[in-house]
């Protein structure tokens, strides 16, 4: 296959370069201008179109086995590819049983692996209540017996899952300790939950007495787990971790300070979409919509967090793809509402058209932010995150003289209340190419149901 005369994005370069890209079999073989078809090559004239790397989302919830009510790995994966992305990490907490030995992930993988219509890699987790089982003894925990398959162990300081509960302070330090001896990150859900389980209650009381303004509730949500809570749980993590942060990486920051705090302690972390585009004024008009936890923040946060991902003290852009069904999503009320929405599809077109397409981003950092850190951080770098000859011919081609509006209705995952309907966005997606397959033609998706292959760390 060749793509011939688009403008090409080449990790490390300022701006587009007009170039031809030769895929032989799944990999790219060549990168050059004027590159001419081979006999019998397929040709795509991409005259006029952007050439991006195919994206990473590292942090999606899939939810199969177990709670496929919500999300499955074939309507999650389609939703992605529509999105141009061409590799997710899914969670190891919100399916059923949870990830947190070998054989909770060899049943996972054998099920989702006949949906993924793009390529996947899992995290393992570490769990309160079987923590002693993860770490083990002599070194041979179930995380030591995962970690070949794994690309990192998740955990949480507040979970609201009986399945996978928090670990206190004293197992995360020993979590971090594995997790560095094993050679994988420790990914960290960071809010305080004494800050947020007596915010709660104390905004509850006060409402119950009349002692709050009559609005819809969100205040109420919000307040209890404001900027402080993210801020205080990351800074315990990090001294915890102390002499270990680089083991240590914390998911879905939307407060600008923890942010800061964690990169300048040489730990990693990622924002999400809804960070940057929504703040809790936003829930006035778009209520549960736009429920995630951690919440969104106060207006203020999202530049901030635009700054950070600019600089490059963000590493790397998620999506905590979380849907809901419509009935656990609308129920009228701010505590009860599904905290999660879908965003796998909507995260690379949102910081193409607001980051890249609007300045905001570098062409470098956006490479970055979508595939190349995380494709690092992860272990996928030999074959994944960037075009280069011997990697994936995993790409997308973006009409930039078009636009996209965002229509839940047509987003191809089973949750399709998102807080981004109706948006606006610079660019559009016409196809999605993974390892030189088309998977998503700009309207359909041709790829069959197990496209999609298993990563591993250091996959080559
Ligand atoms: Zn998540």
């Amino acid at each position: 296959m060749i793509i011939r005369n688009g403008l090409v994005a080449l990790p490390g370069e300022g701006d587009f370069r007009r170039a031809s890209i030769r895929a032989r079999g799944e990999r790219i073989a060549e990168i050059a201008e004027g590159l001419e078809p081979l006999p019998g090559e397929e040709e795509i004239d991409a005259s006029g179109l952007l050439v991006l790397p195919g994206a990473i989302d590292p942090h999606v919830h899939f939810d199969e086995p177990g709670f496929t009510s919500r999300e499955d790995f074939l309507h999650g994966s389609s939703e992605a590819a529509r999105g141009g992305v061409t590799t997710v990490i899914d969670m190891p907490c919100t399916s059923l049983p949870p990830v947190i030995d070998l054989a909770a992930f060899e049943n996972k993988l054998a099920q989702v692996a006949k949906g993924a219509v793009v390529d996947f890699a899992l995290f393992g987790g570490v769990s309160g209540h079987r923590v002693s089982d993860s770490l083990g003894s002599g070194g041979a925990g179930a995380m030591a017996a995962l970690a070949p398959k794994v690309v990192g162990f998740k955990c949480y300081f507040i979970s609201g899952m009986d399945s996978f509960t928090r670990v206190t302070h004293d197992d995360f330090t020993r979590v971090v300790a594995e997790g560095a001896r094993l050679g994988r990150p420790v990914l960290l859900h960071a809010e305080d939950l004494d800050y947020v389980t007596a915010a709660a209650s104390r905004v509850k009381a006060e409402r119950a007495a009349g002692r709050r303004s009559a609005d819809s509730g969100w205040d109420d949500y919000y307040e209890s787990r404001p900027e402080a809570a993210e801020l205080a749980a990351v800074a315990a993590a990090l001294a915890l971790a102390k002499g270990r942060e680089a083991s240590l990486h914390i998911v879905h920051v939307g407060t600008s300070a923890a942010a800061e705090l964690a990169h300048s302690a040489g730990a990693t972390c990622e924002t999400c979409a809804h960070y940057l585009a929504f703040s809790r004024e936003d829930f006035a008009s778009k209520g549960a919509a736009l429920k995630t936890a951690p919440v969104v923040k106060g207006r203020g946060e999202r530049e901030a967090l635009w700054s950070l991902l600019a600089a490059g003290r963000i590493d790397f852009l998620a999506s905590d793809h979380a849907p809901s069904t419509i009935a656990e999503k609308e129920t009228g009320d701010a505590w009860s509402a599904y905290g999660g929405i879908p965003g796998v599809g909507t995260g690379f077109p949102y910081l193409y058209s607001e980051g890249l397409a609007r300045g905001r981003l570098s062409l470098p950092r956006f490479l970055e932010a979508t595939s190349g850190a995380a494709a690092r951080r992860y272990g996928l770098d030999a074959r994944k995150g960037a075009i280069a000859p011997g990697k994936d011919a995993d790409l997308v081609l973006v009409d930039p003289a078009r636009t996209t509006r965002i229509e839940g209705a047509r987003l191809l995952s089973k949750g399709r209340i998102t807080p981004f309907e109706g948006m606006e966005l610079a660019g559009s997606i016409v196809a999605t190419y993974l390892r030189g397959r088309l998977v998503y033609d700009g309207s359909r998706i041709i790829a069959a149901p197990g496209t999609g292959r298993f990563l591993s760390w250091g996959y080559a």
